[in-house]
């Protein structure tokens, strides 16, 4: 690879913080712990990374994430095969209501869901498999968690508003988890199947009473209601040690 090229174009905050890390010459733990704990002060990523790279004498301007180009390769897997994307969505369901490590961030969920919905809508276009269901739902994890971090302003309680950064045609989307979150945190949780709005108590497996109703046989997924903490994970999967809840 020619010095220089492909380097430059980070998509996941966590390729991001390893590319600092390892321009900085620190270890990427060091630097995930400290981004972490910057964004639990309220600071968004990209400022908390820039000023890394300041104090290390390297350009933030190098250190960036492109929305647009997150949400593209959102899309880009999600639409590869349908098959797959079902799986994927069914882990991440899992994940949103798992109380343990693994947990998902609401936010990231409801990032997910909006391009799922987009992408079961398009034409399916079969393309060659991209192998591992596994690695396909990382990839998905990280990039939703570094979007939804990127295109929203972030405080110590959660999502406060659509970031003055974020491009137009992302502007909606980011709106649709505002409100999503809000209402999260209210209690309340929109149906995954019929976007009816309902309190958490309520739902069974992220679906409202209803829905749940219409679904053949016992599910497969968990039923308790999701959590109600944990609204901000600056990104994908965390590292033992860099928690901040
Ligand atoms: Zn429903």
């Amino acid at each position: 690879m020619p010095p220089g090229m492909c380097r430059e174009l980070s998509l996941t905050a966590r390729d991001l913080v390893r590319r600092i890390a390892s321009d900085a010459g620190q270890s990427y733990s060091e630097i995930a712990r400290r981004v972490n704990q910057d964004m639990a002060k309220g600071k968004n990523l990209l400022s908390a990374v820039h000023e890394i790279a300041r104090e290390n004498g390297l350009d933030p301007g190098r250190y960036t994430l492109d929305p647009e180009k997150i949400a593209e390769e959102i899309r880009t897997i999600l639409r590869k095969d349908y098959a797959q994307t079902l799986m994927i969505s069914a882990v991440l369901a899992q994940m949103v209501e798992s109380r343990g490590r693994d947990s998902l961030s609401p936010p990231a969920f409801f990032t997910f869901m909006e391009f799922l919905a987009d992408a079961t809508a398009a034409p399916k276009r079969r393309e060659k498999r991209i192998g591992n269901v596994e690695e396909a739902t990382t990839k998905i994890i990280e990039l939703t968690t570094t979007l939804v971090s990127v295109i929203c302003d972030w405080s110590r309680t959660g999502i406060v508003g659509v970031a003055e950064s974020c491009p137009e045609p992302l502007r909606g989307l980011a709106r649709v988890i505002l409100r999503k979150t809000r209402l999260y945190q209210a209690g309340m949780w929109t149906c995954i199947s019929c976007g009816k709005i309902v309190s958490i108590r309520e739902t069974r497996a992220l679906l409202c009473k209803e829905c749940d109703a219409r679904l053949p046989g016992p599910t497969t997924l968990k039923r308790t209601p999701p959590k109600r903490e944990r609204h901000r994970t600056g990104y994908g999967r965390t590292v033992p040690g860099d928690t901040i809840d």
